[in-house]
Formats: structure tokens, C-alpha cells, sequence
């Protein structure tokens, strides 16, 4: 059997390879307006990966800064820019070497967790995903990270 294709958007972004099961985590840093139209694709097979999630928005086109902050979750992810209904732009995930007010520290006698103050962290190693509070200056893999 063939698989399911999510239809194609004349404008927008697509974000492909994304680890099965974290769609939701993905839409939950991207969040969505309430104008934008979004389609999600759940467990599509996939070559290098098995299983992966797809996430399609039309209409809008997802800047470098929101790009990468995908990265914590779906390292392996891409993103194609659309543009009537043409590949315009490709690009693979980067996670930041500074992410200011994205995820809360899991450290909770930090201080960011007792006051109302951005978070700041700085990547220590882009291969294991290794996160240091700027503030407590634990260290936490981009896995134990909740976003804000
Ligand atoms: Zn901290």
C-alpha cells in the first residue's frame, strides 16, 4: 500500500523528519496563530528513521531563530520554505549556541524558576545536546528541557 502524501501548500513551510510522537512538541514552540492552517502528518515511514511526523504550515514562512529551536527536540529535522508550491528554500536544524526565553531550567532551586526572569542557556555540546543554565550552571540534555 501506498502511503498517505499530506497535501501539498501553495505557500508556507514544511518540517520533515521529525522524531515520531513530537509533533505536539514541535507545534508547541512554533504556536501556531489562529489564522494559520496547519496540517500534521503522524507516523509516515521513513528510511532513515522509521517512523517520523511531518508538519506543514501554509501561509507562513518559519524564520531562522524559530528554525532552530525545533532543534532541541527534532534534531534531524528539515525545513523547506514553499513558495507556490516550489521548494524556494531548504535548510537543516541548528540548535542555537544561546536559547534566551525558550525552555525553563529542570533545576527547580534555580533562580529563573523563583523569579520572573528569562531563561538563558548556552549549548556545551551540539552532539549530545548538552544545555548549561546560564544561571545555576547545571548542565541538562536538550531532552529534559520543557519550553515556556
Ligand atoms: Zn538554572
Amino acid at each position: 500500500m501506498k502511503e498517505l502524501k499530506v497535501d501539498p501548500i501553495k505557500n508556507g513551510t514544511v518540517i520533515d523528519h521529525i522524531p515520531a510522537g513530537r509533533v505536539q512538541r514541535v507545534l508547541a514552540i512554533l504556536k501556531p496563530r489562529a489564522t494559520d492552517v496547519v496540517m500534521m502528518g503522524m507516523n509516515f515511514s521513513s528510511k532513515a528513521m522509521k517512523k517520523k511526523d511531518i508538519i506543514k504550515i501554509e501561509g507562513r514562512e518559519l524564520t531562522q531563530n524559530e528554525v532552530n529551536s525545533i532543534a532541541l527536540i527534532a534534531p534531524a529535522a528539515k525545513v523547506s520554505i514553499i513558495r507556490d508550491f516550489k521548494v524556494a528554500q531548504k535548510s537543516r536544524v541548528e540548535i542555537p549556541k544561546r536559547i534566551e526565553g525558550l525552555v525553563a531550567c529542570p533545576n527547580p532551586k534555580c533562580i529563573t524558576n523563583a523569579e520572573p526572569m528569562m531563561t538563558i542557556f548556552n549549548l556545551e555540546d551540539c552532539s549530545t545536546r548538552d544545555l548549561a543554565c546560564q544561571y545555576c550552571e547545571r548542565v541538562f540534555t536538550a531532552d529534559e528541557m520543557t519550553h515556556i
